[in-house]
């Protein structure tokens, strides 16, 4: 048992702080599929941490690489100046990416993926002619994580409305695809909704394709609570967008590194975006590390196109940091080692069949899923927003299994490594907390 240490001082991000701290859950070790907390329980992770741990806790090839990158070269500055492993490291992603995305631009979070990928679209336009092309349209319950330029095109509004005066100007929202009079418990892509991406006729109707950017959605919708593109919808976009000359940016950070059974959801899907923003996975979440993925030709136009300098006035101190550039290396040549997406391709018929298992459990109002990730709508209790899926969730971790939730939804998304016994654990121990609560 490890002493609890004082609370007070860590602020806890996207965390009720008062209450956490009133009954904190700590988690002091993990390995492959468990968490050991600080009473000394094994809780299995349903939820890969934050849908970043795809190959499973504590692998030793990732803590390897990186313990020896960091005594061989802990830091060089990657402005003028550049380290042999951050340039492998950018070519081993470019290995997962599909054909013709192969320009790599390292940050450290998801958050900055986003950002530098809307950056990168601007400065594309400039580059290529269309400065007037400076709108941005992401989409309802979409999430981009907390830049300015995330919140801004993300549509959550609790995320929002603190700071809505000082979101960027110029940004529109395509509708949200979630229905559940039409598509409630489908299995994989639901069948109604592709029209909803001719909304960005409308938009573009509305502004004029010559003041658009770029579109930025995630293929599947997750922190909003796992809604899957209908079949026909992300087609759609694509030949929208690329009829009216509007980059598309695909926000990867959860589906990118194997959650469809895939290296990406761009892969699963058969589309091919303009740039891919990537984070979680592609380090295995073993230190904090993100990118963009950009088209050949993207990178051409500002880089290649520029008449000298600095081309691009972006970038951060660890962009390509050696102990991240490590971590990536090692981790993506574990997932092709290890088979990990396989596992995940060949998991993926029990986790559905185990997910809807839970139809016809109290509370539920819908089941959806896709790859390794499902999400279980509840109903919420009146005048109580979100409170029954908070209920659920601590129930289930107190009964040994880690969740996540947002508003009256339970995502679940574990590592990849799952086998056939941790899935039916997970939906059983669910299934028995939704008949306990009220
Ligand atoms: N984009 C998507 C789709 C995400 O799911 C997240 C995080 O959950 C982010 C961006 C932000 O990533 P980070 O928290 O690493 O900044």
């Amino acid at each position: 048992m490890r002493q609890t240490p004082d609370l007070s001082h860590f602020w806890m991000p996207f965390t009720a702080n008062k209450n956490f701290k009133a009954a904190p859950r700590l988690l002091k070790a993990a390995k492959g599929m468990y968490y050991t907390s600080t009473d000394d329980r094994q809780i299995l992770d349903g939820c890969a941490g934050l849908w970043c741990v795809n190959a499973g806790h504590g692998r030793e090839e990732i803590t390897r690489a990186m313990i020896e990158q960091i005594h061989m070269l802990d830091y060089a500055p990657g402005f003028q100046m550049g380290h042999p492993i951050a340039f492998e490291a950018a070519q081993a992603v470019a290995e997962f990416m599909p054909n013709g995305i192969n320009k790599i631009f390292f940050t450290n979070s998801g958050s900055e993926s986003v950002d530098t990928a809307l950056k990168i679209a601007l400065a594309y336009h400039r580059a290529n002619g269309e400065p007037t092309r400076s709108r941005l349209i992401g989409r309802e319950r979409g999430y981009h994580g907390v830049g300015f330029g995330g919140i801004s095109v993300g549509g959550i509004s609790p995320n929002r409305k603190t700071f809505s005066n000082s979101l960027l100007p110029q940004v529109d929202h395509l509708p949200h695809t979630h229905n559940l009079e039409h598509n409630a418990y489908s299995k994989g892509q639901p069948a109604w909704g592709a029209h909803l991406a001719d909304e960005l006729e409308n938009i573009i109707a509305l502004h004029d394709a010559s003041t658009i950017a770029a579109v930025i959605v995630e293929p599947i919708a997750g922190s909003t609570g796992v809604l899957i593109p209908p079949k026909g919808y992300l087609e759609r976009l694509r030949e929208i967008t690329r009829k009216h000359g509007i980059l598309l940016i695909f926000d990867e950070v959860i589906t990118g590194f194997g959650r469809l059974g895939t290296a990406t959801a761009s892969e699963y899907f058969g589309i091919t975006p303009d740039l891919i923003t990537l984070a979680k996975g592609l380090s295995n979440a073993a230190v904090p590390v993100g990118a963009v993925a950009a088209q050949e030709s993207i990178y051409n136009t500002i880089v290649n196109g520029s008449a000298g300098g600095i081309e691009l006035f972006h970038g951060y101190t660890y962009s390509g940091h050696p102990l991240s550039a490590a971590a990536v290396k090692a981790t993506l040549e574990l997932y092709k080692k290890a088979h990990i997406f396989e596992n995940a391709k060949a998991m993926s018929g029990v986790f559905e069949q185990a997910a809807h298992a839970l139809k016809g459990f109290p509370h539920v109002l819908d089941i959806r899923n896709l790859g390794l990730v499902a999400g279980v709508e509840l109903k919420p209790r009146t005048g109580a927003p979100g409170a029954r899926a908070a209920e659920v969730f601590q129930k289930c971790y107190e009964q040994g299994v880690l969740l996540r939730y947002t508003s009256d939804i339970i995502a679940i998304s574990p590592p990849l490594i799952i086998n056939e016994e941790q899935i039916e654990h997970i939906f059983n121990v669910l299934g028995n907390v939704l008949k306990q609560v009220d």
